[in-house]
């Protein structure tokens, strides 16, 4: 408990509630009016010692001239002040806290919170904890807050109706800002925010600088969940405000990631790592949000390290397989060629879909062989029936590329050698690329399509109408055909604004002498309104889903019949 002295200090409910906390109060002159018992414990005195002590007695003797200056800072304008100090203990050596210190203006007293660093220094060992104090912002760092938290779990330990959470938060397009802005006002930022939070969460919680433009919250004694998304919604308020930097004003929004402590927590560490995936999740969402971790989110987070691992053999395993869906020309109703999507069969998880494995081999550098190995096989098999099959010269074979690879130095040297090594012609390959492939380094995409379709291979603009593209710059893109995303077929037959959209893409890419594809066309309707508007070619399960190489030669030889 707290030992109040003559004078009661207005203490608040919240600080009442927290007494093994490492709390004092004390006036000007230093003289102590209360103490937690925290205290007591970790600097190993009597509380009748203490009493005798005034605030500056605690302190290491080097540290006092610091801590006087930061005191005489303090004033109502200026009401806290975070810095480091060393504190005497009574069996020798010294403890490392960093102090938060609030100046209450109408009582004249300091409330003093300190976040032990757990390091016990010894009288030879006289260097400060400063190793915990991040230099920008004056934060705790990332070290010092592992180290709270698992002084806090051992509390939890202790306490079994505690509760506490872990907010992990990061600013939303900060790279922008920096870049945009310069590294000064990114700097500006990091700070304003930092204080921003600081000022926010209760003095007894804590918030840490972890990394660039990362923070960690630890909310204690909360009572669930809904008590951190109070403290989110509270930061997100004042964040609506802009920032004012060197005249500059900066709006800045914060993702957040949240974990409350349960049981299947043993380890610090092991929350950090999950508030940092609800993190990543929430910026998904478009930023400026929050998401709290569930088991959901771990075992999808699980699975996916496993791909990762399992994804670094799968190619030598042999177990990605080209799967072969028909482009149909929709006023003949014929075979145009395939566009080749692959597979990877799992021995244990069983056939995984590209739309999960994909992203993780662009993260892991992963889609360079495999593109490779997609190219090499494409191309082989389509050789294959040109050889074996009669009437099928003039089919075509259309490979995904990431992005990643369309920035790849080494691309066209496998084209070329997907192409040579299996005796095909370029006019008989096509590449898809997505616009956001496009949106990363445009300049150089577009010199390398150039030099793709200097060699006679056609280039299909992939899912055109989701990203970002512009229709201004469509006509500056080295572009045969747009493929339509099969989001605006879905509803067409439905929806007149689909309707209108693909009208208006088709009147786009006659001007500018463009193929188009629909993609995803499931029924009869979808494909007589596209064909009334003049679309050349559609691709959906109306005519076949993908399908593994035999079953497409059989397609060859049967022809195309609509399902329905
Ligand atoms: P995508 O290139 O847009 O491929 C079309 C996707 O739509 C395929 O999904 C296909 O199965 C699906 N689809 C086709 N017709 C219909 C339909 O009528 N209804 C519905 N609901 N879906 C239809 P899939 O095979 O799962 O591939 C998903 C995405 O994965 C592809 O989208 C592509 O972006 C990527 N991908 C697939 N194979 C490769 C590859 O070899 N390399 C790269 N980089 N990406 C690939
Ligand atoms: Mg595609
Ligand atoms: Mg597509």
């Amino acid at each position: 408990m707290y030992r109040p002295r003559n004078d009661p200090a207005p203490l608040s409910s919240a600080f009442l509630k927290l007494p093994d906390t490492l709390l004092l109060v004390f006036n000007k002159e230093g003289r102590l009016n209360m103490i937690s018992d925290a205290w007591v414990e970790a600097l190993g005195y009597d509380l009748g010692e203490l009493e005798q002590h005034c605030f500056f007695d605690l302190l290491y003797e080097d540290d006092r001239a610091e801590c006087q200056e930061r005191l005489a800072k303090m004033s109502e304008e200026a009401p806290t002040q975070r810095f480091s100090s060393r504190c005497y203990r009574k069996e020798g050596g010294y403890l490392g806290v960093v102090w938060n210190l609030s100046f209450e203006a109408e009582s004249g007293l300091f409330f003093a919170s300190a976040h032990e660093t757990a390091v016990h220094l010894s009288p030879e060992e006289p260097h400060l904890p400063d190793v915990f104090v991040d230099g920008l912002t004056g934060l705790p760092n990332r070290s010092l807050f592992l180290d709270r938290l698992e002084h806090t779990f051992r509390r939890a330990e202790r306490r079994q109706e505690m509760q506490f959470a872990v907010l992990h938060c990061g600013l939303d397009r900060f790279k922008v800002i920096n870049h945009s802005l310069g590294h000064r006002m990114g700097d500006m930022l990091l700070t304003s925010v930092a204080n921003l939070i600081r000022n926010t969460i209760r003095p007894t919680d804590m918030v840490a600088r972890l990394a660039g433009d990362e923070f960690g919250i630890l909310l204690e004694d909360i009572r669930d969940v809904s008590s951190t998304l109070h403290v989110v919604t509270r930061i997100l308020q004042k964040l609506q405000l802009p920032f004012m930097l060197n005249e500059h004003e900066v709006f800045s929004t914060i993702s957040f990631g949240i974990v409350v402590k349960g049981e299947e927590y043993q380890l610090p560490e092991a929350m950090l790592r999950d508030a940092n995936l609800a993190m990543v999740g929430a910026k998904e969402l478009g930023g400026g949000a929050y998401m709290v971790f569930n088991k959901g989110m771990h075992d999808q987070a699980v699975r996916r390290m496993e791909l990762e691992m399992d994804l670094r053999h799968a190619l030598e395993h042999n177990q990605f397989e080209a799967y072969y869906q028909p482009i149909v020309n929709l006023k003949l109703g014929t075979l145009a060629g395939f566009e080749a999507l692959v597979r990877w069969n799992h021995p244990e998880k069983g056939l995984i879909s590209p739309v999960e494995f994909i992203p993780v081999a662009e993260e892991t550098g992963m889609i360079i062989p495999l593109g490779r190995w997609m190219l090499q096989e494409a191309c082989r098999q389509l050789k294959h029936w040109q050889t074996t099959l009669p009437g099928t010269q003039d089919l075509t074979v259309s490979v995904n590329l990431s992005c990643k690879q369309v920035l790849n130095a080494k691309l066209l040297d496998d084209v070329r050698d997907a192409l040579a090594n299996n005796g095909l012609t370029a006019q008989s390959l096509k590449v898809e690329i997505t616009e956001s492939a496009m949106m990363q380094d445009t300049e150089r995409a577009i010199s390398l399509l150039e030099q793709l379709q200097a060699m006679g291979i056609r280039i299909l603009l992939d899912d055109f109408g989701t990203g970002y593209s512009s229709l201004a710059y469509l006509h500056r893109l080295p572009i045969d055909t747009l493929k339509v995303d099969r989001s605006f077929i879905r509803h067409l037959h439905e929806k007149g604004t689909d309707r209108h959209f693909v009208e208006t893409i088709v009147h786009l890419a006659q001007r500018l002498q463009q193929d188009v594809i629909c993609e995803g066309v499931e029924l009869q309707e979808q494909a007589d309104i596209l064909a009334a508007m003049g679309v050349g070619y559609i691709q959906g399960f109306l005519y076949s889903r993908p399908v593994v190489a035999n079953e497409a030669t059989m397609l060859i030889l049967t022809g195309l019949t609509p399902k329905n």
